[in-house]
This record gives C-alpha cells, sequence and structure tokens, in this order.
C-alpha cells in the first residue's frame, strides 16, 4: 500500500512539475529551423484510385517508404497555458489543422505495425496521435437531458468537431490507459470532483474508443516508474491494467504499450511479454505486446526501414512548437514517410 502512495505522490508531481529529463530529450527532436513555408499538399480530387483506398483526397508527395513518422504524444489537453503535460486546446487544435494542411492523416500504431496506410491517401504521409495517462481532459462526458454526451471541450469533443470540417480525417489514434492512478487518471475520470466525471462512465468511455475506431494501449496501472521494481510487480503492473481494459472491452488484444516516463523495466522483455498469478483467483494470465513506446527521441522510423524497432517506438511530445516544427521540417527536408498505393489496401 505504501508502495503505490508514493508511487501516486510521484506521479502526480511529476505531471504537474515537468520532470526535467523528459523535457531534455524532447530538446533533442528540435531540429528544425530557419524560415519555412508551409505547404498545402491537400489536392483536388482527381486521378488514379490507389486499390483499397476509397476517398478522393489526394496529396503530391513522392513515395517515401522509408521516412521518418511522427508519433506525437499528448497528456492534458485543457488549461490557459503550455507546458510539458499540458496542451491547451487552442494549441491542440493548431496541431491538428498544421497536420492537416501539410498533408498527414491519423493512422493508429497497430495501423503502423502492420504497414497498414489505407487511411492515408495517395501522396500523403501518416501521423499518429498518441494520448497518455487517461486524463478526463483527453475524453469527458455531459449529461445532458440524462443522456450522456461527449463533451464538445474535452480532446475528444476537439477531435470530432475537427473531422466534421475536415474531409479525411479518421477517428484514428492510440489512447495509452491508466486505470488506478490518482487524480482521476483512471479511465478518463472514476470521481464527479474530476471534471464531474463518473467511475461509472470509466467502461463505457473505453468501449466507445474502441468501437470507434481508436487502438487501446497499455501504460500501466497507476503509471509505475518501472525501473525501479522487482520483476513481479512489473508484470503485475502491466497486467492488471491490461485486465481492466480487458473488463471494459472484454476480448480486446492489447498490441501496444506505453512506458511511464520512459522508463524500462531492469528486464526490459516484461514491458511486452510476462504475465501475473491473480491470487484471489489463483489464475494465471499473461500479455504479448507488439509495440513499446518510448517518451521521446524525434520521429520515429518508417516500418519499411530495417531499422525500424516496434520494440522502442520514438514521440515527439506535444511541448511548445515541437509538433509544428517536426511535421514541417519532415516536409521541407523530405523525410517524411509516404506510402505507395499497394500498401493502402487491406492486409
Ligand atoms: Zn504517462
Amino acid at each position: 500500500m505504501d508502495r503505490r502512495i508514493l508511487a501516486i505522490l510521484a506521479f502526480t508531481a511529476a505531471c504537474s512539475s515537468g520532470a526535467e529529463h523528459n523535457a531534455n530529450a524532447a530538446a533533442k527532436t528540435d531540429s528544425a529551423g530557419g524560415n519555412v513555408t508551409s505547404t498545402a499538399v491537400a489536392g483536388p480530387a482527381g486521378g488514379t484510385s490507389s486499390a483499397g483506398y476509397t476517398g478522393t483526397e489526394r496529396g503530391t508527395l513522392d513515395q517515401n517508404l522509408t521516412g521518418r513518422i511522427p508519433v506525437l504524444e499528448y497528456h492534458v489537453i485543457d488549461g490557459d497555458k503550455n507546458s510539458l503535460y499540458t496542451r491547451t486546446v487552442a494549441s491542440y487544435k493548431a496541431d491538428l489543422d498544421t497536420a492537416y494542411k501539410l498533408g498527414y492523416r491519423p493512422i493508429t500504431i497497430a495501423q503502423m505495425l502492420d504497414k497498414d496506410f489505407r487511411d492515408v491517401p495517395p501522396g500523403m504521409s501518416p501521423v499518429v496521435f498518441v494520448y497518455d495517462d487517461a486524463s478526463p481532459s483527453q475524453f469527458r462526458y455531459v449529461e445532458k437531458d440524462g443522456k450522456l454526451e461527449i463533451d464538445p471541450t474535452s480532446g475528444m469533443g476537439i477531435w470530432l468537431d475537427f473531422a466534421k470540417s475536415h474531409p479525411g480525417w479518421k477517428n484514428r489514434g492510440t489512447y495509452c490507459l491508466l486505470n488506478g492512478a490518482a487524480a482521476g487518471h483512471n479511465f478518463f475520470g472514476d470521481n464527479p470532483k474530476f471534471d464531474g466525471q463518473k467511475k461509472e462512465w470509466r467502461f463505457q468511455k473505453v468501449k466507445w474508443l474502441a468501437d470507434n475506431g481508436f487502438e487501446l494501449c497499455d501504460h500501466t496501472l497507476w503509471h509505475m516508474k518501472l525501473s525501479q521494481y522487482p520483476d513481479a510487480a512489473v508484470q503485475e503492473q502491466i497486467m492488471r491494467n491490461a485486465m481492466g481494459i480487458d473488463s471494459a472491452v472484454p476480448g480486446y488484444k492489447i498490441r501496444t504499450m506505453a512506458l511511464p516516463y520512459g522508463l524500462w523495466p531492469k528486464n526490459r522483455q516484461l514491458a511486452w511479454q510476462g504475465s501475473w498469478k491473480d491470487p484471489k483467483t489463483g489464475q494465471e494470465h499473461s500479455y504479448n505486446f507488439q509495440a513499446v513506446l518510448e517518451v521521446a527521441g524525434g520521429p520515429t522510423r518508417s516500418p519499411y526501414d530495417p531499422q525500424f524497432n516496434p520494440k522502442s517506438i520514438n514521440r515527439v511530445q506535444a511541448v511548445g512548437d515541437d509538433i509544428a516544427r517536426t511535421l514541417t521540417q519532415l516536409t521541407t527536408s523530405k523525410t517524411r514517410m509516404v506510402p505507395r498505393g499497394k500498401d493502402q489496401v487491406a492486409q
């Protein structure tokens, strides 16, 4: 119990004060410079349709299978000032807008692993939006006339609103969940004191994500610093969160996990593969993920790059102008991953 409380305190402190090592890691991604003009690559409908892709949008970029893919990392979407763990609604909207205008279209980590680029129009590039820590700011309900609605001012509400006015912007993104952390970081809020969210809404939100095109990812039960615990505790922490996700979406196959604070367990492999015996039932439960997300490092390698390592996928944190700069820099340096039509076929 003591261990748990300590970890919760550490988690809360890190998330509110900003962890320096993370900030330093993020700084490595700021390699763009000079005057850069944004170029809209989304063109009018026309040209030959790629097999598997049914949309009318087209981009103008040349194929670049081994280019980089930006995997963006968000935490809290709220407040009136940007910080390491907080993105204002205005900045979040601006990020979506920048990605759209530059001809990036969202996919999930699972799609990236499968080289499934059918949601990316020809001549455009994939981008992955990842949301860590399951705070109410990312996905909030409001009760209206006895019915639950997604709060239009929450991250999900903003996303859905954006999609309505931006053709081709699909519901694709990866949510790295916690289901037992402090301060409402429990499947998007477990108490009215956290943005009015009720405990009984939690599973419904997680199920909604899975049913609507988003990917569910394991981020441990209460954001454990995996490097500081014995193997058994690491496995329990990851497995119990996976079991929580399974309770919300029975049978869901989790393929991605995100390391809290980017810290690896002493036994690295336990991040993606392990098991835990539930003392209550005596039953053994096991997990086996294909992807592990780091906390920073810049745009990640493409699955076509021989050096692509799905067990160490780099990300770009939503800090300052890093996202806009990264998306623009990949464009001007012609290092964006651009799939070919063939890959847009379902596999
Ligand atoms: Zn986290």
